[in-house]
């Protein structure tokens, strides 16, 4: 293995790779954003990982700041993990029936997202994906409350069920798309659509139509527009509004569960009221397939077989994925995440610095561990507090900048619009590599 240095161009492998994909699969990926539409070229077909570490189809290892889109917060391919899994795979890969260590990662989950000893996640139910988790905790709140409307906020994403897909960030903030055609216009009116740190807004949406919102959907801090945290108290006025009008909150914690800390953003937060219902994924699977809802007994004990509101999944709590979850979790501790946070802090300062030398005016963005940078003068002069503020950057500067740390062996989220994930496995040799290509990519991002 070695550096990148082929100048913008992937190597033979990848190009011929690329080809092929795209002849079976529709535009090559099984996921919009790995495309690389927003910033150009090919994108890397990657064959292993370690560590920090990702190696494409040439042999050419990158420093990974992806880290699967979230989930590897110990590194890529972590022994423990990796020993768990194959040790549940020995065992048998899916039995389509309760195992022991379903309830040991409800258990571990209740346990860790508690604050005055008292848990707002008493029941959790496990799915295999966050777009699952995230319709599934609408499908309940409608249930709980027989209301039919959600309020979500622009740039949010929660995955791609039809009704969440409104001003969505995420893939659809990379491809300019407002929204995604197919959905009904029936199913795209029940969801109302409201800036984000705008508590104004959500009193008048509940003043217009507070008899008939089920819920409120939130990123318990947002980062599939770039990151962008709420402002102090933003999430538990959403409770409390939520809450005078008899709907719930639904704080989605897929991409920051377990990540930002050992108990989600919740935990570092721990805002009161507490959200009705939370959504989970990414580490809670350790990069296997599993997410989860949870919430209050009274409205999680609403779904099938107890209640009304049905829900199942052939694949949801499958041995092997539940694995590894719970080793990632076990493994995850104080000192892990006083290593993500340290690691986040090193590399967002040391690109800021570069910037700052060539003159680029951007802005850092922080949510714990969590970060993304925003370009232009408004953005450096203003924090941006909503989805149209970011949407208003300099964003032609980030594919110049995305392309010089590839060449320079760093792989970074291909769209501005994308959080940066730093892993516990981040050590100085890794981090170098990061902080000795920023400078020719903050020149790149000047010009
Ligand atoms: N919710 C949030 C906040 C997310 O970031 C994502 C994925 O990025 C999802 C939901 C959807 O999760 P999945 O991609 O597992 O369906």
């Amino acid at each position: 293995t070695g550096h990148a240095g082929r100048a913008g161009d992937a190597g033979h492998a990848s190009d011929d790779l690329f080809d092929r994909a795209r002849r079976v699969i529709p535009g090559g990926v099984n996921s919009p954003v790995r495309a690389f539409r927003s910033v150009g070229g090919t994108p890397r077909f990657l064959v292993s990982a370690r560590g920090p570490y990702v190696t494409d189809a040439d042999g050419v290892e990158y420093v990974d700041l992806v880290a699967s889109w979230g989930p590897a917060i110990l590194g890529h391919a972590h022994p423990q993990v990796v020993q768990a899994v194959q040790d549940a795979a020995a065992r048998g890969l899916s039995f389509g029936a309760s195992t022991p260590a379903e309830t040991e990662l409800a258990e571990l989950v209740t346990a860790r997202v508690t604050a005055g000893g008292r848990s707002p996640v008493e029941r959790l139910r496990l799915v295999s994906t966050g777009t699952e988790a995230t319709m599934t905790a609408i499908r309940l709140a409608r249930g709980a409350t027989g209301r039919e409307l959600i309020v979500k906020f622009a740039g949010h994403y929660h995955g791609h069920s039809d009704g969440l897909l409104a001003e969505a960030g995420s893939g659809l903030a990379t491809l300019a798309m407002p929204a995604s055609s197919g959905v009904t216009v029936a199913t795209a009116a029940q969801t109302l659509v409201l800036p984000y740190n705008d508590l104004d807004a959500v009193r008048a949406a509940f003043a217009e139509h507070g008899g008939n919102i089920a819920a409120v959907i939130a990123e318990a801090a947002a980062a599939n527009m770039g990151v962008l945290a709420p402002l102090p108290g933003f999430n538990a006025e959403l409770a409390r509004i939520a809450h005078e009008h008899g709907a719930l909150l639904i704080l989605d914690e897929v991409l920051t569960g377990f990540r930002v800390g050992p108990a989600g953003w919740w935990g570092l937060e721990a805002s009161d009221p507490a959200p009705d219902l939370f959504t989970f994924g990414k580490v809670i699977g350790g990069g296997m397939p599993v997410a989860a809802i949870g919430g209050r007994a009274a409205i999680m004990d609403l779904l099938a077989p107890l209640g009304p509101v049905y829900q199942a999944g052939t694949l949801s709590g499958n041995p092997v994925a539940v694995a590894a979850g719970l080793a990632t979790l076990r493994t995850a501790d104080a000192a892990v995440y006083a290593r993500l946070d340290q690691a986040a802090e090193t590399v967002s300062a040391a690109v800021s610095d570069a910037l700052d030398a060539e003159g680029v005016a951007h802005r850092v963005q922080r949510a714990g561990s969590l970060f993304s940078f925003v370009f232009g003068q408004d953005a450096a002069a203003t924090a941006p507090l909503d989805y149209a503020e970011v949407q208003r950057q300099e964003a032609y500067r980030y594919p110049p900048f995305f392309h010089a740390m590839l060449d320079a062996g760093v792989s970074l989220p291909p769209s501005v619009f994308e959080a940066w994930f730093v892993t516990a496995a981040h050590d100085d040799a890794a981090i170098g590599r990061i902080v000795e290509a920023a400078p020719a990519a903050a020149r790149a991002a000047a010009s």
